[in-house]
């Protein structure tokens, strides 16, 4: 069940700051629920009536990039993980250094950052009497 946001921020200090996607953001304002998508922002909010709205509506839900260890089109891994500024840090396994071009991400493999690439695992036989 989504929160109904009757108000939205529109400071547009607030606005530049990043998204928080609907992580928090929650204010109670004159007895109704108002949302500012602002990251690290002060209380100087500027508050416009929305009617009435789910929170989704609020924010760009679009393709959210989350923690976790994807292929990317050139079949390298990509490791995505959570930085302490709420950031996320991209590492390209194997990427080609200076060349500067897109990494399109393919299929997420794991919700685990440090998932390990076991395409090119060796079977190790033990010997055994
Ligand atoms: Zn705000």
């Amino acid at each position: 069940m989504s929160a109904i946001v009757h108000f939205e921020c529109r400071n547009p200090d607030h606005l530049r700051s990043g998204s928080r996607r609907g992580n928090g953001g929650l204010v109670i304002h004159h007895g109704s629920v108002g949302y500012c998508d602002g990251m690290h922002v002060d209380g100087a909010h500027r508050w416009v009536a929305t009617g009435g709205i789910p929170i989704e509506y609020l924010y760009d839900t679009s393709a959210p990039l989350d923690a976790g260890t994807y292929r990317a089109s050139g079949g390298a891994l990509v490791h995505v993980r959570p930085a302490r500024n709420g950031a996320l840090l991209v590492e390209v396994d194997g990427a080609q250094r200076g060349h500067g071009s897109d990494i399109e991400l393919g299929a997420k493999l794991s919700d685990d950052p440090n998932w390990p690439d076991l395409s090119d695992a060796r079977v190790t036989l033990l010997q055994a009497d």
